[in-house]
């Protein structure tokens, strides 16, 4: 391990100077279930933690049903999944904070920090890109607000700057009559690395025309994938196997994985197309009230 200082911030103010003062080996600390592996590893090099758990605009959820649902940066995922309201509304985001890790790491680890580590298999990032995610970030030059899906820029890599923060994590009011659903592959019932992932978020109208649809799937690239063609195959349409496979068809063809010890490009391309396929399908029976058919 390197020898670590370690401070905690109470204002987020506090938090963007400390970080600008001591350079790029300051860290943001929030569940630290991802940086200080990687600190002990010397793959970051570290001199200082910021732990931001004492900030309190970085704490909490909340859902204003005309502007939408904010999670501060520093909520742990087991207040996530706990929340009645999140279940209900929410419910891919449940998916994936209930999977990330076990207990121990969910009573720790963030959404944020998931999506500031930016590894192409972090199993929020679909969902967040799926829900329509703008990460609000505050840094020394100010304050500006950046979607998921432009926020991760290769592996480990994003578009924050020198001092800058996440302040939270906003979405959208879910529409009438939509649902989610995130679903990963892994070789075994551990925690493990996802082999691909895949969230889906779905609104139909009473006839079952898809109205909006929005897919993203991770492990398929550098970077976790929105995938537009995929929603665009839906939007418009009735539900039927055609549309579905269509959709599941544009995932498989947008994912460029590599070959490694968890999967084949083939078995990737392959999954791509299942998991998409079937977080359509239990998006649908959340929208109906059905149990999902996929654990
Ligand atoms: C046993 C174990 C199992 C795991 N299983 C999974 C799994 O199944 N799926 C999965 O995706 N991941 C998994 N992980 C990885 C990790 O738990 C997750 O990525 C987690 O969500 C990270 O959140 P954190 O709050 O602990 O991040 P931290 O470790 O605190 O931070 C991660 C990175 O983000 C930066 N950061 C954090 N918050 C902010 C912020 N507000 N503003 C700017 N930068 C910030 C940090 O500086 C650091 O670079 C596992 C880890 C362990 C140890």
């Amino acid at each position: 391990m390197q020898d670590v200082k370690y401070v905690k911030p109470k204002t987020l103010q506090e938090a963007v100077s400390i970080l600008k003062d001591n350079g790029p080996t300051a860290r943001v600390l929030a569940g630290g279930t991802d940086i200080i592996v990687m600190a002990r590893e010397r793959r970051r090099d570290t001199s200082l933690f910021v732990d931001i758990k004492a900030i309190p605009e970085m704490n909490g959820i909340h859902l204003d049903e005309s502007t939408g649902l904010t999670i501060g940066a520093a909520t742990p995922l087991y207040l996530c999944y706990r929340d009645p309201m999140m279940n209900q509304r929410f419910p891919s985001i449940v998916d994936s904070s209930s999977l990330i890790g076990g207990t121990a790491v969910q009573g720790r680890a963030t959404l944020v920090g998931n999506l500031c580590n930016s590894g192409p298999a972090g199993d929020s990032i679909p969902t967040l890109m799926a829900m329509e995610g703008v990460a609000h970030i505050l840094g020394p030059n100010g304050e500006r607000d950046v979607p998921v899906v432009d926020f991760c820029t290769g592996p480990g890599r994003n578009v924050l700057e020198l001092g800058e923060i996440v302040v939270n994590l906003h979405f959208p009011t879910p529409r009438p009559n939509s649902s989610g659903r995130f679903l990963r592959f892994i070789p075994r019932n551990e925690m493990d690395i996802a082999v691909v992932n895949c969230s889906t978020n779905i609104t139909l109208d009473a006839n079952n025309v898809v109205t909006h649809a929005r897919l993203a799937i991770g492990a398929v690239a550098a970077t976790p994938l929105f995938v537009p063609a995929a929603g665009e195959a839906l939007v418009g349409k009735a539900l039927t196997d055609e549309t579905i496979a269509a959709t599941a068809n544009a995932c498989r063809d947008a994912a460029t994985p590599i070959d490694d010890m968890r999967g084949s490009i083939r078995q990737r391309k392959h999954l791509a197309y299942v998991l998409a396929e079937r977080t359509i399908r239990d998006a649908v029976h959340r929208i109906r009230g059905e149990h999902t058919e996929w654990h």
